[in-house]
């Protein structure tokens, strides 16, 4: 094995931390900041020094690594991207608060991408031409920015965050079930190697048919995540996708399809300043009351809707904000009608109790239910009425009946089926075997880099610190020199030995700190092996200690050289 250069900690460009950093909630950003892996730039905003970095490169790695396996071919796109594409699917606006726009010195609408679906759908189009060119998977490992509502967790949920993502491009649909099979496999093995504690789950509410799409979850408590784990056999799903069960009921009272508003453009800003009140956090599921009678237009998440639309719907009713307290306050409106724009985007739910035909409320219409990821026409037919049911603790599984335990989990991955909706809406067509233009199907499939140091962080430590798998780890032993001169000396001889020898090697010789104070800051860094050049150091002896386990075992230089080589 080659030699790698020791990393001396007298030198290292980072320092530990005795007190948690005052604003942080969760495990891995408190030890991360802590043992000198991140610093906070900005709010969501991270700085990876040293040791954070080398466990940045080593998730990528992995992620890399896999990726080629499945013949996926790395590619670098722009972060800093044009408006026309995405304003071409309709994402320049859906996106709505979350994507950061900017513009150009002649005035040019630009976006940092928060994903890249739309300019990778362009480079295929760009550069395939015929079903020859296809399949092809394509990924990057890139920036992505969101502007997250509450980044609050760390590297958990940055605004600017590390993702693999990956594209695949197939003519036929059973192209693109093995292009998402090939992915589902790479990330099971990437999260084992990673040594992450995961769940595959349905991310979507598939039961019900159309596309597909699985979440893979890593069991955490600061995830922000909640997954129905059943006990008994292999189902688990995300919470946003079991909270639907669909009935059908008489419609009798059902407004016609093409009498539901369409809406589109303004944000929840524009509206809610329109209506003279503060747009906050606490404005999402907005309610709208038409002469004291809630009739609602809401904004699931942070999508939008197009007041002169409602405005005119309601003419001359007074229209007035309400909350999602109101909301709230409403555990009647479980039930309602579903438009055609489809959950996952600006939605409309009548509800017939309120004001028949005429009144409706959108999005989640029952407090802390989202309809997320869930596509009327795909999903339901549309037109049906829905009955909204969130899965609770000891629902019986779908697929066995036993009590379902609910849990939270960090989203470390996602695959995706996407189908032909990037590939119609900038008509991405290669010329097929019979010579006539075939529409591309495609999937999108992410990895959270970032995001997975952290919840490895969070999965991983203990009381004491961070404690690293081997593969991710910033080094595969902490040499400590625990004590004077002889022992720097001693520590330095083994470290250049190790390195020697390919073993990555972290060596603590800063001069005039206590060997107290060396050993609480191997424990928080969490290098797996620790090798102490302590009391017997005069007589060749050292103390080798597993960071897991705690276990000890004094060795002569020589066997803890053979030992960890
Ligand atoms: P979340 O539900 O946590 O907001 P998402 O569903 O919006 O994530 P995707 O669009 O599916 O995220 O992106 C793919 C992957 O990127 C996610 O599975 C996650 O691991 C990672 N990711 C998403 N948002 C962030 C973020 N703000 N910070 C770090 N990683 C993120
Ligand atoms: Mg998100
Ligand atoms: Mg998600
Ligand atoms: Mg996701």
């Amino acid at each position: 094995m080659a030699n790698v250069p020791v990393q001396r900690m007298s030198q290292l460009m980072a320092k530990t931390l005795r007190d948690d950093p005052a604003d942080a909630e969760v495990l891995s950003h408190k030890l991360l900041v802590r043992a000198g892996y991140v610093r906070r730039t900005a709010a969501g905003i991270w700085s990876w020094l040293p040791l954070g970095k080398r466990v940045l490169a080593n998730v990528e790695r992995i992620v890399r690594e896999e990726m080629d396996a499945i013949g996926a071919q790395e590619v670098l796109l722009p972060a800093l991207l044009p408006r026309e594409p995405y304003e071409a699917t309709g994402r320049w606006d859906e996106y709505g608060q979350e994507l950061f726009r900017l513009q150009d010195r002649k005035g040019g609408d630009y976006l940092l991408g928060p994903t890249h679906e739309e300019i990778f759908t362009l480079l295929v189009k760009d550069q395939a031409s015929s079903y020859k060119d296809l399949p092809v998977i394509l990924y990057q490992i890139q920036h992505k920015y969101r502007d997250e509502a509450r980044p609050r967790a760390g590297i958990l949920r940055g605004r600017e965050f590390l993702m693999k993502d990956s594209y695949s491009f197939d003519t036929e649909d059973e192209g693109l079930a093995r292009s998402y099979a090939l992915h589902r496999q790479a990330y099971q093995k990437i999260f084992a190697r990673l040594g992450l504690d995961y769940r595959i789950c349905a991310a979507t509410a598939g039961a019900m048919g159309g596309s597909k799409s699985e979440e893979f979850l890593a069991p955490a408590e600061a995830g922000e995540d909640t997954f129905a784990d059943c006990p008994n056999c292999d189902f688990a799903a995300n919470t946003e996708a079991v909270t639907y069960e669909l009935k059908s009921v008489d419609a009798t009272d059902v407004p016609a399809a093409e009498d539901i508003p369409t809406p589109d453009t303004p944000t929840i800003e524009t509206l809610a300043a329109s209506l003279g009140v503060p747009a906050s956090a606490t404005l999402k599921n907005l309610l709208v009351k038409v002469d004291g009678e809630i009739v609602a237009v809401g904004v699931p998440g942070d999508r939008e809707v197009d007041l002169d639309k409602v405005e005119a719907h309601f003419a001359p009713a007074v229209v007035e904000l309400v909350t999602e307290a109101d909301f709230a306050a409403r555990p009647d409106l479980v039930r309602g009608y579903v438009g055609p724009q489809g959950l996952d985007k600006v939605t409309y739910i009548a509800d017939p109790r309120v004001a028949p035909g005429t009144s409706w409320i959108t999005g989640a219409n029952k407090a802390g239910t989202h309809t997320k990821n869930v596509v009327a026409g795909r999903d339901f037919e549309v037109g049906a009425y829905v009955d909204v049911v969130v899965v609770q603790e000891g629902d019986p599984c779908p697929k066995c009946g036993t009590g379902l335990v609910l849990d939270r989990a960090i989203e470390i991955g996602h695959i995706f089926q996407l189908g032909r909706k990037y590939t119609d809406a900038l008509k991405l067509d290669v010329l097929g075997q019979n010579g006539k233009p075939v529409r591309v199907t495609m999937g999108s499939y992410g990895v959270g880099v970032s995001r997975a140091v952290a919840a490895l962080a969070e999965q991983t430590a203990d009381d004491k610190g961070l404690c690293w798998p081997k593969e991710v780890a910033p080094a595969d032993v902490h040499v400590v020199a625990a004590g004077k001169a002889l022992q720097t000396e001693l520590a330095l001889d083994i470290s250049g030995k190790l390195a020697a020898a390919g073993v990555r090697v972290l060596v603590d010789d800063r001069p005039g700190v206590s060997p107290g104070v060396k050993f609480t800051d191997s424990e928080l860094i969490g290098v797996p092996q620790i090798l102490v050049a302590g009391r017997r150091a005069a007589d060749g002896v050292v103390e080798l200690k597993d960071r897991r386990t705690g276990e000890r075992e004094e060795l002569t230089v020589e066997e803890a050289v053979a030992r960890l080589t």
